[in-house]
């Protein structure tokens, strides 16, 4: 028996809340498919059944009996295994060493190599996983660290294994092969809780789902009668309608609209319309010069074309300019003094100045080793965050930024992103501009493909939870260039 109940589970990181009272069946033997947007809970929802993240409220039963978690051990121990959205694996280490290091650690005693060896091979004929225990980690494609990371798990006979996304990362082929061993899983009793956006992969394996939307649950059913735009709207909250939709979120309403352009003819054979609400990214990706510069000079004024209107609810917004050192910034000046460069700089106190930089500069982790220093001297990513975290100060409606993340280290990146959903939580409208598919993925809640001067193609909120970011990925790579196959 496996059978899982969460009742009542929250969990707050700091002001936010990341789950919302979540109470949740998971029949035993089952395939249990986990679905919502991204930052909806999912991870957090499972890694609390893995033992990883303790809930603030809230408990787990198995089998009707109150389950409690200190470690991943405790949950180890209690039939529970997790693949992680992102492997663990050591790249010195062979497939037997990776293996053996996590039980070890897990299990803390002394291992009998040639035993476990010969467990880790039947294990790995017995679920088809055809890997090689002496390759070195290094040398594995992602599906075959994803198959390692699985036998890791295999090695402590779970009775319940939980994958977060892990077919977001494989091919075709390799999805079939996973599909293959979970089926075997379900064959000898296990119970599988998936994670995935796939939601065709959804209808094809699942048993049972169940959809978060910003922490709570909203949706759980069985898979008969479910449909992709059933689902769909589960997980956007947005009813799809003879493919004209009706927002439900009231503060995405249609009356909200923060601005309209409407006819800009960039080229002379263009024609291009958008409208900008609250609380929504919008992706406009492309390749360079079809456009994307023309639109951000129209919406900031600074360039007028002879057809066009545009109709502006707010005349507050902030562009984060591809041209740092150019465009962005005073290179001579140091960090507070441009950081009013939109102010009358003699009506502040240096007093003032300088606690709001430092403020700024913990708060955007920038790397500045002394305030008074030129910002030509900081590194592009540094650069970049101080003309973030000026912009974002000034608390404007719309914000644009052509190439977010262009020449900016993964860490800087990742901390431009998180503050960008943070504002869009504030009711911002953003506008991204960028050449790079996997950002605009990554960031956007719509996007509109830039083509010569026009919108070739825009992809809805309900229509990008549809199918996969590889999936897009390609239709999206194929439009920039023209090539419409959808
Ligand atoms: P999902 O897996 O559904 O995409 P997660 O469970 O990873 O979402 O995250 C839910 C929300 O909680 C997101 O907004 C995320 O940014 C936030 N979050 C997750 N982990 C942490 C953490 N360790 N600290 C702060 N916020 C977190
Ligand atoms: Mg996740």
């Amino acid at each position: 028996m496996n059978s899982l109940e969460f009742k009542n589970i929250s969990k707050n990181f700091g002001n936010f809340a990341a789950l919302k009272s979540v109470s949740l069946n998971i029949p035993e033997n089952s395939v249990f498919c986990l679905l919502g947007e991204n930052g909806a809970g999912k991870s957090t929802l499972m890694k609390i059944l893995s033992g990883f993240l303790k809930p603030d409220e809230g408990e787990i039963f198995l089998n009707q009996k109150n389950l409690i978690l200190n470690s991943t051990d405790d949950a180890i121990k209690s039939g529970i295994g997790m693949i992680y959205q992102h492997f663990m694996l050591i790249k010195d280490f062979t497939v037997f060493e990776n293996v053996i290091l996590g039980n070890e650690l897990s299990k803390g005693i002394k291992l009998d190599n040639e035993k476990m060896m010969n467990t880790l091979y039947d294990l790995n004929l017995k679920y088809k996983l055809n890997l090689n225990l002496n390759s070195k980690a290094e040398d594995l494609n992602i599906s075959e660290q994803q198959k390692t990371e699985i036998l890791k798990l295999l090695y402590n006979n779970p009775e319940i294994i939980i994958l977060d996304e892990p077919t977001a990362v494989l091919s075709p082929d390799e999805i079939n092969s996973l599909f293959e061993i979970i089926k075997v899983f379900k064959s000898e009793g296990k119970t599988i809780i998936l994670i995935t956006h796939k939601l065709k992969e959804v209808i094809r394996i699942c048993d049972f789902v169940a959809v978060l939307r910003k922490g709570e649950l909203v949706f759980e059913s069985g898979i008969k009668d479910l449909n992709i735009d059933k689902l769909a709207s589960e997980i956007t909250g947005e009813i799809i309608q003879d493919n004209s939709e009706i927002i439900i979120d009231e503060k995405i309403h249609s009356e909200n609209i923060l601005a309209e352009i409407k006819n800009l003819k960039i080229f002379s054979d263009s024609n291009l319309n958008l409208i900008l609400r609250p609380f929504e990214i919008t992706g406009i990706v492309g390749v360079e010069g079809n456009g994307q510069v023309e639109l951000i000079n129209f919406i900031t004024g600074m360039e007028n074309y002879e057809y066009g209107s545009k109709k502006f609810i707010t005349d507050k917004v902030s562009l984060i300019p591809d041209d740092r050192i150019n465009k962005g910034v005073i290179g001579e000046f140091s960090f507070p003094e441009n950081l009013f460069l939109h102010s009358d700089f003699n009506t502040y106190k240096s007093e003032y100045l300088k606690d709001k930089s430092e403020n700024l500069i913990q708060n955007f982790d920038i790397r500045i080793p002394d305030l008074d220093i030129p910002v030509k001297s900081l590194s592009g990513g540094n650069m970049q965050k101080v003309i973030i975290a000026r912009e974002f100060d000034r608390n404007n409606d719309i914000l644009i930024f052509h190439h977010p993340t262009r020449g900016v280290d993964i860490k800087s990146s990742e901390l431009i992103y998180s503050k960008i959903f943070e504002e869009k939580l504030k009711g911002k409208s953003i506008l991204i501009f960028s050449s790079d598919i996997d950002e605009i993925l990554k960031l956007s809640d719509r996007i509109l493909v830039l083509y010569k001067g026009n919108f070739l193609k825009s992809f809805t909120k309900s229509e990008l939870s549809r199918f996969g970011n590889e999936e897009l990925s390609k239709i999206i790579g194929k439009l920039m260039i023209g090539i419409d196959e959808t």
